[in-house]
């Protein structure tokens, strides 16, 4: 039988070793794989490569179409981007999936039954990188939360825990503060789970939500989340479950997929032949399974729960009383290898289904929406007090647009401000007409030209306007 092209990176710290225990593991099973090893990571970061990928490996990864990688080291210092949001983004991976399960109780958890999958955003957010210095005082992360972003991610968590047989996915956001961006997210899982009535959905506000998670995980089994919270409770439910040495990720696109360990490169550990390899292995099963390989991913997920039931451990899940003996990398490499084919006996059994080939998510159509201008928010750079600049600005006007409010770090401050409120040199001034009249960009235009001959220095402006006549802008009263 044909074999299946791959694409593998080694990556830096313990990356060499836990892949070379892992690859040893996947061909002692016969898993039919052409492998094609590229590198990235240090090596191209200080060949100067700011993203940690030379341009010409891009072929290969996108050839193959699934790509195991290894932790990386990410250089200290400034100008280096992140190779993992790089690789996601470029290649559309939307989808973070990981598998945070106990393995009670061979390997310690105070959560004995936890089973919980995280299905993180992965391509926006906070991770779009788009930020700025601003003023003295001031920086800005951009936080885009999209549409089709939030329907691509909630479906894929939908259909994922269809196909697994899971019972319910639960969404976390911020909808509470964040109305517009998080309260899209929420409001689109609301669509999505209602075209799916065979599976329990729920929502909760990510804090609380949070701490139910590190408290009772056992509540939940399918978790949907936007980037962030899914990065920082991913690594939380990892933890909890027994380590992050044993949960391995699989980053899912239209175009194709990485499989990679949560953890990092662990730099201390490298060459000591210590580390875990289990989150690589569990990670390259999740891609023998995508690539069509369930039988192999199969053989391989029973016999190293049958390595960690005989109590064969690495030092990071080593316990006196649930371990029976201390062995390195390599070495539990052999273990599980020498296990093939032999099953646990208290553990659940894992069966891997067969997966479909990816099916391209379709897009709900939404009907056209009348978009109206209907003022504009001008950020400028000022120092406090405000009194310094008010008389000036109170006089700007252009048709029916007047200056209707101020505000510092979102804290209105004009009109009717508080003595109490801490001002930073950063403002901002809300242009609007009464009932929220429709305007012209000319309009606008001509504020920013009267606020630029005043000698105000305007940093940057954000248009409003009103969907279908609704607001599509905070409403900035405190
Ligand atoms: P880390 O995950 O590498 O290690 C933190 C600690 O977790 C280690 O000191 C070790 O005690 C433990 N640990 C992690 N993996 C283990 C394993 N397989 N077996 C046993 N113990 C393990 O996090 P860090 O020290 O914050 O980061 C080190 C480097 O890794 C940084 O350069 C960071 O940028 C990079 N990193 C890479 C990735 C990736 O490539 N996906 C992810 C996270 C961090």
């Amino acid at each position: 039988m044909s074999k299946i092209p791959i694409t593998i990176a080694k990556g830096d710290g313990i990356g060499p070793e836990i892949m070379d225990a892992s690859l040893h593991i996947l061909d002692a099973a016969g898993a039919k794989l052409e492998i094609h090893e590229i590198e990235v990571g240090e090596k191209a970061y200080l060949q100067g490569f700011e993203t940690g990928i030379d341009p010409k490996v891009w072929e290969t990864i996108r050839s193959t179409k699934a790509f195991l990688k290894a932790p990386i080291t990410t250089p200290q210092g400034g100008g280096y981007k992140s190779l993992n949001v790089t690789i996601r983004t470029t290649l559309g991976l939307f989808a973070n999936v990981r598998p945070c399960i106990s393995y009670f109780p061979y390997i310690q958890t105070k959560h004995p039954g936890m089973d919980v999958v995280i299905v993180r955003e992965n391509e926006e957010g906070l991770y779009t990188g788009i930020e700025y210095q601003q003023t003295p005082d001031m920086t800005q992360s951009l936080r885009l939360i999209s549409r089709p972003g939030s329907e691509k991610i909630i479906r894929y968590a939908f259909e994922y825990a269809k196909r697994q047989g899971r019972k319910k996915v639960t969404c976390f956001a911020k909808d509470n503060i964040m109305k517009i961006s998080d309260g899209l997210f929420r409001k689109v899982f609301d669509e999505v789970a209602a075209e799916y009535s065979d599976i329990l959905n729920e929502f909760w506000i990510v804090d609380i939500g949070a701490a139910k998670l590190a408290d009772s995980p056992e509540l939940f089994d399918v978790i949907v989340m936007p980037n962030l919270y899914g990065d920082i409770l991913s690594d939380v439910a990892a933890q909890i479950s027994g380590s992050v040495g044993l949960v391995g990720s699989a980053n899912i696109g239209e175009y194709g997929a990485m499989f990679e360990a949560i953890h990092g490169s662990a730099p201390k550990y490298a060459g000591e032949n210590i580390a875990n390899p289990s989150a690589l292995l569990l990670a390259s099963l999740l891609m023998l399974n995508h690539i069509g390989e369930s039988e192999t991913a199969t053989l391989i997920h029973n016999a190293w729960l049958k390595t960690i039931e005989d109590g064969i451990h690495t030092k990071d899940i080593y316990n006196e009383g649930s371990s029976r003996s201390l062995v390195g990398t390599k070495e539990f490499g052999e273990a599980v290898a020498k296990n093939l084919g032999k099953n646990p006996e208290k553990l659940d059994l894992v069966s891997y289904k067969k997966q479909e080939s990816f099916k391209k998510i379709t897009l709900t159509e939404i009907p056209p929406q009348k978009r109206e201008l209907v003022g504009c928010d001008v950020f400028i750079y000022a120092k406090p007090p405000l009194e310094n600049f008010l008389d000036k600005i109170v006089k700007v006007n252009a048709g029916p647009l007047h200056l209707t409010l101020i505000t510092n770090r979102g804290v209105q401050v004009w009109p009717e401000g508080q003595p109490e409120t801490f001002c930073v040199d950063h403002f901002r001034l809300r242009f609007s007409a009464p009932d929220f009249k429709t305007v012209s960009y000319d309009l606008i235009l001509q504020i920013l030209q009267d606020l630029n001959r005043m000698g105000i220095d305007v940093i940057k402006t954000e248009n409003l306007y009103l969907f279908d006549k609704e607001p599509g802008f905070s409403q900035a009263k405190n």
